[in-house]
């Protein structure tokens, strides 16, 4: 080896910590709220530069792909995979990426864990390299890196009743929102017309001029002509579109619906746990809005393949994002620079954690819109003081052997 390329070896940034971390709220319901509890992941290198991910997940489900025992050749753990490895640009978060999901093969959770590494992998290359995100993968696609604003939707629960949801939507409305999607609660669980009545209630609250989004919470399963049936009656409400209103991998009765053209768009990706499942969605089941949740898709390379994917057919990519604004950092990246995408899911109503998670949520803009930071990587940090308060400390022992343990970031 040459000097000067013993000295560029040297040089080389080396990842020499990879550590999942448990919060929650002290207390967890079942309501469909996302922001009760996570899992962050933090990837230290030896530089000092550290990056940050979320997973939008079961935190300790995923947490055990960090830290499972090995099994054989394809149950390696994550950590195990890329403690020791060096990161110095986009071509090393593609090369790990794949070692991973190889050394992870018949790890059932595999992508949902991996989501928060992958994510931090592109926040340190961002890092690394001076850039945002964004601009790493404008240059990987070879289109344009201009970013664009987009429009925040507030992203909030139905009320238990019509009338719950109408002073639900007075209230964005009060605050300056020009979209809002209501999901979930009390949608499909009492008959038509009730489920009229909650999409009356927040038209009305929201007003004729902002648009509304109704997220169904799969609760028709495979019943696509009770969701056709949905979506005409909902039509007169002049809804963007109607969210999942059958489950995630109903692709067949997902394709029967979408034949019949319904008055109201059908929206539907949240679930997607790999680009493939995606791609049955959009390409079978014929969805007019992909939604990517990057926390639960494998990180930032698969959201933004499946935003390709959406160019390519016509359709619209929409970000999924329930958890703070660490998660909503990453998904901005994913298609900041497609002008046509311009609408944000913004989480409006998450539980404390997720509001105190990051040191500067993203704002709402006099202007209405929501920009990606100009910041190299993410362009966010995690307020560790400010959650310390949330963080479980986890232990797991196998017979004498403590295999992980976090008492404190
Ligand atoms: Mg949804």
């Amino acid at each position: 080896m040459t000097n000067n390329r013993k000295e560029l070896w040297l040089t080389l940034m080396k990842i020499v910590a990879v550590d999942p971390f448990y919060l929650r709220m002290p207390d967890i319901t079942t309501a469909a709220d996302g922001t009760q509890d996570t899992l962050l992941v933090r990837v230290r290198t030896d530089t000092g530069l550290e990056g940050w991910g979320e997973c939008d997940a079961s935190p300790l489900v995923s947490l055990a792909v960090y830290c499972c025992p090995m099994s054989h050749g394809n149950i390696i753990n994550i950590r195990t995979s890329l403690i020791g490895e060096t990161l110095e640009g986009p071509d090393d978060a593609l090369r790990l990426s794949e070692k991973v999901l190889r050394n992870g093969l018949d790890i059932q959770q595999i992508q949902h864990a991996y989501s928060g590494a992958e994510i931090a992998l592109w926040d340190l290359v961002g890092q690394r390299l001076g850039k945002p995100i964004y601009r790493l993968l404008a240059e990987m696609s070879e289109t344009s890196d201009i970013a664009h604003p987009k429009l925040p939707y507030a992203s909030v629960l139905f009320g238990d009743t019509p009338e719950d949801t109408y002073q639900i939507a007075v209230g964005l409305r009060e605050r300056g929102y020009r979209a809002a999607k209501f999901g979930w609660g009390p949608m499909g669980k009492f008959g038509a017309a009730n489920d009229i009545a909650l999409v009356e209630a927040a038209r009305s609250g929201m007003g004729l001029e902002a648009q509304i989004m109704i997220d169904a919470g799969v609760v028709w399963g495979n019943d696509h002509e009770t969701a056709y049936q949905r979506a005409e009656a909902f039509a007169q409400f002049s809804p963007t579109w109607l969210e999942e209103p059958l489950a995630p991998d109903a692709i067949d009765a997902y394709g029967a619906l979408t034949q019949r053209n319904p008055s109201v768009p059908i929206a539907a990706g949240e679930g997607s746990d790999t680009y493939r499942t995606a791609e049955d969605l959009i390409v079978h089941g014929g969805v007019q809005f992909v939604q990517i949740d990057a926390g639960r898709i494998g990180g930032i390379m698969p959201s933004f393949q499946v935003r390709q994917l959406a160019e390519q057919h016509g359709i619209q990519y929409v970000n999924h994002t329930f958890k703070s604004h660490l998660s909503l950092a990453a998904a901005l990246h994913v298609f900041a620079t497609n002008p046509d995408f311009d609408l944000l899911e913004y989480p409006a109503a998450g539980s404390e954690l997720s509001q105190r998670l990051v040191t500067e949520p993203f704002p709402v803009k006099s202007d209405g819109m929501v920009r990606v930071r100009e910041l190299p990587g993410l362009g966010v940090r995690v307020d560790t003081a400010a959650i310390r308060d949330y963080l479980a400390p986890v232990r797991i022992e196998v017979g004498t052997d403590t295999i992980f343990a976090v008492q404190d970031f």
